[in-house]
């Protein structure tokens, strides 16, 4: 592309922090829908059942450094959903599931920041989620840590809301592992490196308000924190 004919100047690139030092360019986040069996059932759904599915967010939703995230419009009820975050740094399509892990730079802690009255509507209506999940600022996330580091199949993963545990379970749980979801996810697009994947939350999503300060872990990856302002 020559930068000269752009007509207006080029949007800025969105990247997350690299543990250490450095920033991970943000190309496209993708999220994994009930992806934790106590989850799917507390939304009501049958987690038994389902291939996983995936909704979007824009890339410049990442709320990065411990910055501030600013109460969204058009809610009354912004839920919390702590999740592991995947980072694609190699791309692909078709991907093998034992193939699949090598294609992961890296993984983070995340929140997929939900107006969970937006989305239920939606799926009352048979409409898109994308105004539910999409919007700015809905993507908070914590420093990337490189993979070799990280063992994604087991690992406390935790949110505190004003100290106190809102969400508690292990990546044990995940129904689609990481390499299970990088591999369908590939078959349905080609990765490319700078996607992020949100792999789905645990139990225990609720709403949270102005002044709530959120503190999520996963154990071996790292820590994601914003306050709601
Ligand atoms: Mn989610």
């Amino acid at each position: 592309m020559d930068r000269e004919s752009l007509v207006i100047p080029a949007p800025a690139v969105a990247s997350v922090p690299v543990a250490g030092g450095g920033r991970f360019p943000v190309r496209r986040i993708f999220c994994v829908g009930r992806n934790y069996a106590e989850h799917a059932r507390e939304m009501g759904a049958d987690p038994d059942r389902e291939l996983p599915f995936f909704f979007c967010k824009p890339a410049d939703a990442v709320v990065t450094g411990d910055a501030d995230m600013p109460y969204p419009t058009m809610t009354s009820n912004l839920h919390h959903e702590m999740e592991l975050v995947a980072a694609i740094g190699r791309g692909g399509a078709d991907i093998a599931e034992a193939d699949a892990l090598a294609h992961v730079w890296g993984y983070a802690a995340g929140l997929d920041m939900t107006r969970r009255d937006l989305q239920n509507q939606a799926k009352k209506e048979g409409k898109p989620w994308d105004m539910g999940k999409g919007f700015d600022h809905s993507a908070p996330i914590g420093a990337l840590v490189p993979a070799a580091r990280v063992d994604p199949m087991r690992g406390r993963i935790e949110l505190r809301v004003n100290g106190t545990v809102r969400q508690s379970s292990d990546l044990a749980k995940l129904i689609w592992s990481v390499a299970e979801t990088v591999a369908y996810l590939s078959r349905l697009v080609r990765l490319e490196p700078g996607d992020l994947i949100f792999t789905g939350t645990p139990e225990g999503v609720a709403a949270v308000v102005r002044g709530d300060l959120l503190e999520g872990t996963v154990e071996g990856v790292g820590a994601v924190r914003t306050r709601i302002v």
